[in-house]
């Protein structure tokens, strides 16, 4: 990976100007723009806080900075965002990645009409499944072949970043810790622990941290891909009208009754022939995932084998 001088990635986006600004997160804000030798990039840009009420944020920032620099410089694989540079310089902390022109699974799932219904996620089962079927391989490069083993810990749909091929690519590492650490006070009391709605309860209440968290996440991500909803979304049904709903609640119960169609409506397509066990096989493992025992939840090279077969089922 290649170390790049503030000179040139202020050049490479006009002064870090607004224009180039694509999104951002917690770690700061995210730039497109293109080498001199062509490749289009993703440039990452820590926030930059300096006064005393912001010294948290800051510290946060930087360990984000070094971690994912730290784990992002080991692993290496076709379903994980690769890092192609860095930059540390004069208090900044920048990291460049490879650009991921469908941008987050979040905003197809979730994002405005337009956005959703012009996705090929909206009209086919194949490709929402093998979304779901590339996010875990990513996750389970993590867990079974990086070296230690690496927990990501903020496993969400806007961590998930789509290629121009649609291929999924898990992203920001910003948060995750290498398998068998102790979550230390900095990185367990403070926001940047996790995403309410993806956190799993067990890893709250016990504070041990395994790779059975990452599976409660993507427990809820995959209820997500087959309902359409938002891991926390307002339930319009009478008797909820309004009130926040959990993606869990409102799917296990159906998906344990054997009753997946009750949880499918205009949010995802409507599955056909052969498609109909396979959402139904992605729902029932999705439940498994989300079990608040984390012992009882599968491990994730078993997610896949099930998605790998859920998806051979669309073909
Ligand atoms: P967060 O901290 O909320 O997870 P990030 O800082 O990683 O978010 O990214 C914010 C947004 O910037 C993402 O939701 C995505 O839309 C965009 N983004 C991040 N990385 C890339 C990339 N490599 N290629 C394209 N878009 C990206």
């Amino acid at each position: 990976c290649e170390e790049f001088t503030l000179k040139d990635l202020s050049r490479l986006t006009n002064g870090f100007a607004e224009e180039a600004k694509i999104g951002s997160g917690s770690f700061g804000s995210v730039y497109r723009a293109k080498l001199p030798d062509g490749r289009v990039v993703a440039i990452k840009r820590a926030e930059r806080a300096s006064t005393g009420a912001r010294r948290r944020r800051r510290f946060d920032a930087e360990h984000a900075f070094r971690s994912e620099l730290r784990l992002l410089s080991r692993v290496n694989h076709r379903n994980l965002v690769s890092l192609l540079g860095f930059c540390e310089e004069r208090g900044e902390r920048i990291l460049v990645f490879e650009f991921m022109p469908h941008g987050a699974l979040h905003d197809h799932l979730h994002g405005d009409e337009t956005d959703r219904s012009s996705s090929p996620l909206f009209s086919s089962w194949e490709a929402r499944l093998r979304v779901a079927l590339d996010a875990a391989r990513g996750v389970e490069y993590l867990h079974c072949y990086a070296v230690p083993p690496i927990i990501h810990r903020d496993i969400k749909p806007s961590n998930i970043l789509l290629d121009d091929d649609w291929t999924a690519k898990v992203s920001d590492f910003g948060l995750s810790l290498v398998s068998g650490s102790k979550a230390t006070p900095s990185t367990t009391s403070s926001a940047t622990a996790g995403t309410v709605g993806y956190m799993d309860p067990e890893y709250y209440r016990l504070q041990e941290l395994t790779e059975r968290s990452d599976v409660y996440s993507f427990g809820v991500v995959l209820l997500e891909l087959v309902t359409g909803r938002k891991a926390i979304h307002r339930d319009n049904s009478q008797e909820g009208s309004g009130s926040p709903r959990n993606v869990i609640e409102f799917a296990v119960p159906a998906v344990e009754a054997g009753d997946v169609s009750k949880i499918l409506d205009g949010r995802v397509p409507a599955p056909r022939g052969h498609e109909v066990e396979a959402v139904a096989r992605v729902a029932k493992i999705g439940a498994e995932c989300v079990r608040a025992r984390g012992r009882t939840r599968p491990v994730m090279s078993e997610v896949v084998a099930e998605l790998e077969w859920a998806v051979t089922l669309c073909e």
